[in-house]
């Protein structure tokens, strides 16, 4: 999991601008203009630049903005973040920014949160206040302005506060249940979940390849294999460029009765670039397989956090005596569904040393709904990377799921209880 990016633009600005800490902003000027693109008169809002200013004890974030918004923000504990919800805005800020922080901030960035909802996540150094929150109307030569300051403040005020705040209903994405429950025609069900999307871009590519962005397409090339089937329903938990939290993602797929849940992914690592390649097929388990699944499912349950989810708002995983049974005879059918997953793609797809691995992701969870997780491959290998972008291996890859998806309910329906329904 990499966060977005960072740029030189942060660091060129040096103290400059917490000098002019009045509403005019005059000390901004001298950041980097841009040429202004043209707007569409009803086209949403753009950022085109964001910068930061003071240090550790008072910082300054500022967006450029093609005309004035609404803006609510509001802080979150463990990990320490400050949210900042916006009307939907186009982003078109320098590559990598964000990635560096400055005094309070260690990082932030920004995304669709929902149709219509964009947010802006700040991971903060420690507690902190925010003490303004505001838009800017364009002045002169400048565009207009979203300003947010940051001061720092103790654990115990910022719980205080935190307790205080009356916070945004909006708090997380919550798509339309229809668009997750295609008629019931008998047919069973198939969830395709697309990792991560909008403020979280999941893994980055040195080259700059979004995680977000090469999992939906893969995911629309599934789909269209398995409709083409003619034998299943098939859903998706975003279709779009949307942050979806991991608790609805299993939670679509139980409101929706699917049969199966498949969810797509990319990874990136830091170390032996050039050797670790290929795909890996993950169950849910109480214990890693291995140190590198741990690692993995660690990185991959922070989506939450990366999207400024509130957590302790989320609610209990689904307890009952019950689902201790069901979860057993789900673990064995996801169990062969990553067998038949791996068998299929080893004629078509580069499988990494050890293609079948367990360990405790959260999407996994459903305790009636056969689960895994497909990591296509590394955005960290030029190879994986070249291969998990390309038309001709994306084609063939989801033509080889779909055929492993064949081989899971064939199997299903000869042999077990309750065949195809859930
Ligand atoms: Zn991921």
């Amino acid at each position: 999991m990499t966060l977005r990016a960072a740029g030189s633009a942060l660091t060129a600005l040096a103290g400059a601008f917490l000098l002019g800490l009045s509403p005019a902003g005059a000390g901004e000027r001298a950041a980097i203009m841009r040429p202004s693109m043209p707007v569409p008169p009803d086209a949403y809002p753009i950022a085109t630049d964001a910068r930061l200013g003071g240090d550790a004890s008072r910082t300054r974030l500022v967006f450029d903005l093609s005309r004035t918004v609404e803006v609510s923000a509001f802080t979150l504990a463990d990990p320490y973040r400050v949210i900042v919800d916006l009307p939907q805005i186009t982003f078109q800020l320098p590559s990598r920014i964000g990635e560096r922080g400055r005094g309070l901030v260690k990082a932030f960035r920004y995304g669709l949160v929902m149709q219509g909802g964009s947010r802006i996540v700040i991971d903060a150094s420690g507690p902190v206040r925010v003490e303004k929150a505001f838009v800017l109307d364009a002045v002169d030569n400048d565009p207009a302005r979203l300003v947010l300051d940051l001061v720092s403040t103790d654990r115990d005020s910022f719980m205080r506060n935190l307790a205080l705040e009356s916070r945004p209903s909006r708090t997380a994405a919550r798509p339309s249940e229809r668009d997750a429950r295609p008629p019931n025609d008998g047919r069973p069900l198939v969830m395709i979940d697309a990792g991560h999307g909008g403020v979280d871009s999941g893994a980055i590519a040195p080259t700059g390849e979004m995680e977000k962005n090469i999992v939906l397409e893969f995911a629309h090339a599934l789909r269209e294999k398995l409709e083409k089937t003619g034998k299943y329903r098939v859903a998706m938990t975003r279709s779009d460029d949307t942050f979806i939290p991991l608790g609805e993602r299993v939670r679509l797929s139980r409101a929706a009765g699917a049969s199966l849940f498949v969810s797509i992914h990319a990874d990136a690592i830091t170390h032996n670039t050039a050797e670790v390649r290929g795909a890996t097929v993950f169950t849910l388990s109480e214990t890693a397989s291995d140190a590198e699944a741990a690692r993995l499912a660690d990185s991959e349950n922070r989506a939450d956090v990366i999207a400024g989810v509130d957590l302790s708002a989320e609610p209990e995983e689904v307890a009952d005596i019950l689902i201790d049974l069901t979860q057993r005879e789900t673990k064995n059918f996801s169990a062969s569904f990553a067998h038949s997953v791996v068998g299929e793609m080893k004629a078509t797809a580069r499988l990494n040393k050890n293609p079948l691995k367990s360990a405790g992701f959260r999407v996994l969870k459903a305790p009636d709904v056969p689960s895994v997780l497909i990591e296509l491959g590394y955005v960290t290998n030029k190879e994986d990377l070249k291969l998990i972008t390309s038309d001709a291996w994306r084609t063939r890859t989801a033509e080889a799921i779909a055929q492993a998806v064949n081989t899971f309910f064939t199997t299903r329906l000869a042999g077990a209880p309750n065949p195809g329904s859930n």
